[in-house]
């Protein structure tokens, strides 16, 4: 762990716009090389979709354009937010003001998206403690996911990368994960990027097991869209690094497939 601790003392000593520019030009880099390099292109399809979102943002940069393209389909999109957000930097106000904030951007994302408020549910668990839960909180929540799953019968299943450098996006890798051995049903897991490109040490800590069963959704179609979804999170858009933004708003996602 020799290079990690190198990193993080270089995060340290650098001025944070130069930091941010050296993760913008690593992200571009690292989504350039598996997007020309090593995935496979990815035609929209007309498969049931439920994405599981950590935070109201998540499905939106991550996902937004699969999502409006399938809706544009009249393919049916489930939306699943689990934590309440209520960690967001740059909002000061109360936590239940930031909590009802980020709700409202996640409904009017989404209706942008093509999603109604019917096809969306908060589990509002507490932003930041995903990964802390006590073993009877994780039991209940794996429980709430796998009611969902089995109601809905997705054919596919969109989650954050299992390792996206996040608490929050990792747990919900994991409870997900957990919560589809427990009902059973035979699904498709495809894990989306949010922080996987951003954080500059990964490029030399990832081991290609990670970036592999990688595939390329062209969204031209629908960018224009997916640009509106994510300007409405404005609260969101004050808080995080303007070049991480702009990263999203491009015209492919990527998508990595999960084993089950
Ligand atoms: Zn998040």
């Amino acid at each position: 762990m020799k290079i990690k601790a190198n990193l993080q003392n270089l995060q340290k000593l650098l001025p944070s716009s130069w930091l941010e520019k050296l993760q913008y030009i690593h992200s571009i880099l690292l989504f350039r090389w598996i997007l020309h390099g090593r995935s496979q292109p990815l035609a929209c399809n007309q498969k049931s979709a439920m994405v599981f979102s950590p935070h109201q943002d998540d499905e939106t940069l991550g996902c937004g354009g699969m999502i409006a393209q399938k809706r544009e389909q009249g393919t049916q999109v489930v939306v699943v937010f689990v934590t309440d957000g209520q960690g967001s930097g740059g909002l000061e106000t109360s936590r239940d003001k930031i909590i009802q904030i980020r709700k409202q951007e996640a409904l009017t994302a989404l209706s942008i998206l093509g999603v109604a408020p019917s096809e969306i549910h908060f589990l509002q668990k507490t932003d930041g403690r995903l990964q802390e839960l006590s073993s009877q909180e994780q039991q209940q929540t794996i429980k709430q996911i796998a009611e969902l799953i089995k109601y809905y019968q997705p054919e596919e299943i969109y989650v954050p990368h299992r390792k996206d450098c996040h608490r929050d996006h990792e747990a919900t890798y994991q409870l997900v994960k957990l919560a589809i051995f427990q009902c059973g049903i035979k699904v498709e897991l495809l894990q989306y990027p949010i922080w996987l490109f951003w954080r500059a040490p990964l490029f030399i800590l990832l081991k290609l097991q990670d970036i592999t069963a990688a595939y390329h959704l062209s969204i031209t179609s629908v960018q224009e869209k997916k640009a509106r979804a994510i300007a409405s999170y404005s609260s969101q858009i004050q808080s995080l690094p303007r070049d991480f933004i702009k990263h999203f708003l491009g015209a492919y996602e990527i998508f990595f497939n999960a084993e089950l």
